[in-house]
């Protein structure tokens, strides 16, 4: 059944129109990967699917279990079980990340229940959960006792962007770009926890440039292609393979 379907969707940003009509469905648990060049739009599509303010819909419709969720703030979308994982991830200074994640979690346990949403008592049950989160993607212990992004390397802060996604559980992640400027090994293990979260219940969007961390997913369903603010051509996991080799002026020439 489909889950998140957007439809015709149009939006601008100061009154610039970026997206231009992206039509995407995605169905529980499966793994899809939004690939284009720089400039095509594909974080303007993340944020305007999260109700960043600066975006404008201008046409179309976003509709999580068939329905719209336009009218709905950034939080109740997260309540809804929309998840984005940025880019540039922000600096929180004053903000402990273990706490954050915390009252992240709570906040969303009324809203989304399933078989694996545990639920935590004591500030100890929930440290011990984290603790085996952040060994999955790689950060220390350590963070824990950190402000949340504050003074993280970029690689660090993309690994804390997978950890937020695994550890809060959402039904749909949208990951924008959670390789750039990351080492290979460290895109190994950002893809290894990937895997980990989607799964039956879990749908991800990867968005990224390049077909090399989708290589390192247990499994990929789909892979659409985005080019001027909508998505031109989609296939399934061979089509990364395609776009690395011949580059996307070859689709944008034969769409
Ligand atoms: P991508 O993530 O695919 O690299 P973006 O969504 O970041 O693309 O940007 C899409 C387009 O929107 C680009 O042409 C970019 O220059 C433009 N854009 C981004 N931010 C602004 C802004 N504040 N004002 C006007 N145009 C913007
Ligand atoms: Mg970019
Ligand atoms: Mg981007």
């Amino acid at each position: 059944m489909t889950e998140l379907e957007i439809r015709d969707l149009h939006a601008s940003r100061d009154g610039k129109e970026i997206l231009k009509g992206v039509n995407l469905k995605t169905s529980k648990g499966e793994v899809h990967a939004i690939m284009g060049p720089n400039g095509s739009g594909k974080s303007t599509l993340a944020y305007t699917l999260l109700a960043h303010p600066k975006y404008e819909v201008t046409s179309g419709d976003i509709l999580v279990d068939g329905e719209s969720i336009l009218e709905l703030k950034p939080d109740e979308r997260a309540k809804k079980g929309l998840f984005l994982g940025f880019q540039y991830p922000t600096e929180v200074s004053g903000v402990g990340f273990s706490h954050f994640l915390r009252t992240s979690y709570n906040g969303l346990s009324k809203a989304l229940q399933g078989e694996s949403r545990e639920v935590f008592i004591t500030v100890r049950e929930f440290q011990k959960y984290l603790k085996e989160n952040l060994k999955q993607v790689g950060l220390k212990d350590e963070f824990l006792s950190r402000y949340l992004n504050e003074g993280f390397s970029g690689g660090e802060k993309k690994r804390s962007e997978v950890l937020q996604m695994a550890v809060l559980k959402p039904t749909v992640s949208i990951l924008d770009e959670p390789d750039s400027g990351l080492d290979v090994d460290a895109v190994q293990s950002v893809a290894k926890a990937i895997s980990e979260v989607s799964g039956k219940d879990s749908t991800v969007i990867v968005i990224t440039h390049y077909a090399r961390i989708l290589k390192f997913l247990n499994k990929l369903d789909h892979v659409h292609v985005f080019y001027d603010g909508r998505i031109i051509k989609s296939g399934g996991a061979s089509l990364a393979d395609e776009l690395d080799a011949k580059g996307y002026d070859w689709v944008v020439q034969n769409v």
